[in-house]
Order: structure tokens, then C-alpha cells, then sequence
């Protein structure tokens, strides 16, 4: 059993016709959605299955993805196996999610580019997000070049690559080596790419949107001091640049 993963093949699709395969519980497997089952630090989706020609519907309440199977959490009955659905997440959510998500992209290229330091960690939710990296002295200067950097890497309007790579071929290239490439299971054979030519290179499970212009803008908002060579860096989404 295995669920076709949609938002893979098109992160800007937000409904989906598909059918139930099994249920467990208050859980439903389909055999494809548009539900991201949450993961790599991106919140999973919410929305609605709807069933019997929309006369019957659920809220998508919780994700979750076992092996090649995403299941949804509904709050009222299942629907059959067999029964066809219509899948439709939370668009507005997905899409800030989407340009968070990418935004953390342009931070992690841009401290690589300007500083050579590695990410540790990241979490986003819609408006805002955090980013974990290992550096000893991040003072006010430094936090302002980075704004100001991943501002114009945004104005600069750059294209985002997804693509798949055979493992070997991933593995060989130094880019994704620093990232955490390593930590995946042995038995994946193809790793899917997110690339945001010239700027950075990530082994990634998550959406993205396909523009860099379309995350808009991002403001630093805090910073905290996590050890003497961890710091954090949170930032907000603006909707145009905002150099001040
Ligand atoms: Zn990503």
C-alpha cells in the first residue's frame, strides 16, 4: 500500500479526488493526497474529505505518514473502504507555509554564503519561523546584513528547482553533504532536490513555492543565544521587502 504524495509532484495543488484505501480507527489512508503530513519542520496540513457527493464531510483534524502510507485523522465516522473522497486542504495556511518554508531556504543559503556556519535545526508556522545555526558571535551588525541579504535574494526573484537524484549522485555532492543528507534511511533509492539555483541546495521533503519573490519579505525579530556556538534567528513573513 502506498499513498501518491501530490504535493510532491505540485506544491500549488490544493484539492484532490481520490479514494479510501484503508481505515484504522479515526484514520484514513487514500491513495493519493494533497495533505503534507507534517515533517523537515513544516506543520502538517489541515482542511476537509469530503464524501457522497459533498452531502458528507470531515475535518482533517491530524497527519500522519507511516512508511509509504499518509494517514488523515477525521473528527466523525470514516468513510467505507472503497468510498471516493475529495481532499481539500487549508490553502491560505499551506501557502504562508510554503513561503515560510522557502524563506528558511534563502537564510540557510545566505549564512552559508556570507559566514560558512551549518543550520542545526528550524521550525516554521504560518507568519513566522525559527533557525537554529552554529555561530559564536551573531551581533547586531551581522543580523542586519543577513535581513538585508535574504531580502534582496527575495527581490532578486530566484527559481526553485525540485527534482529527484539517485542516492549515489546525491551523496556526492559536498552542497548536500553539510546538510543532514546523511541521516536518511538506507533504503531510500531517490532523493528528492530543492534547489534554489545559486543559492541553495537541500535534500527535502517539504513545499516550496517556485519563485524566491513570492515569499515577499522577512524582518529578524529575535535572536537568541542557545550555547556558545549555538544561536537562534527568528523571523516573520512581511508581504513586500522592507528595508526601513
Ligand atoms: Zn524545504
Amino acid at each position: 500500500m502506498k499513498t501518491k504524495l501530490l504535493y510532491h509532484e505540485n506544491s500549488y495543488t490544493f484539492e484532490c479526488s481520490a479514494k479510501v484505501v484503508a481505515v484504522e480507527g479515526d484514520e484514513i489512508a487514500l491513495d493519493a493526497t494533497v495533505f503534507y503530513p507534517g515533517g523537515g519542520g513544516q506543520m502538517a496540513d489541515r482542511g476537509i474529505i469530503s464524501w457522497n457527493d459533498q452531502h458528507e464531510q470531515a475535518n482533517v483534524i491530524a497527519m500522519n505518514k507511516r512508511n509509504d502510507v499518509v494517514w488523515h485523522t477525521i473528527d466523525c465516522t470514516p468513510p467505507a473502504i472503497g468510498t471516493e473522497v475529495v481532499g481539500s486542504i487549508d490553502w491560505e495556511f499551506r501557502y504562508q507555509m510554503m513561503r515560510t518554508h522557502t524563506a528558511l531556504h534563502i537564510l540557510c543559503g545566505i549564512i552559508w554564503k556570507e559566514y560558512g556556519v551549518q543550520v542545526t535545526g528550524g521550525q516554521m508556522y504560518p507568519d513566522h519561523a525559527r533557525m537554529d545555526f552554529s555561530m559564536e558571535n551573531l551581533d547586531r551588525e551581522r543580523i542586519a546584513i543577513i535581513e538585508q541579504k535574504v531580502n534582496e535574494a527575495i527581490e532578486a526573484d530566484y527559481p526553485i528547482h525540485v527534482y529527484a537524484l539517485p542516492r549515489e549522485k546525491a551523496f556526492a555532492i559536498p552542497d548536500l553533504v553539510r546538510t543532514k543528507i546523511n541521516l536518511l534511511p538506507p533504503e531510500i533509492e531517490e532523493v528528492r532536490i530543492v534547489e534554489i539555483v545559486g543559492l541553495d541546495l537541500q535534500a527535502d521533503g517539504g513545499t516550496h513555492v517556485n519563485h524566491t519573490r513570492e515569499v515577499g519579505g522577512i524582518k529578524v525579530t529575535r535572536t537568541e543565544n542557545k550555547g556558545r556556538i549555538n544561536k537562534r534567528l527568528e523571523i516573520m513573513l512581511l508581504d513586500a521587502p522592507d528595508y526601513e
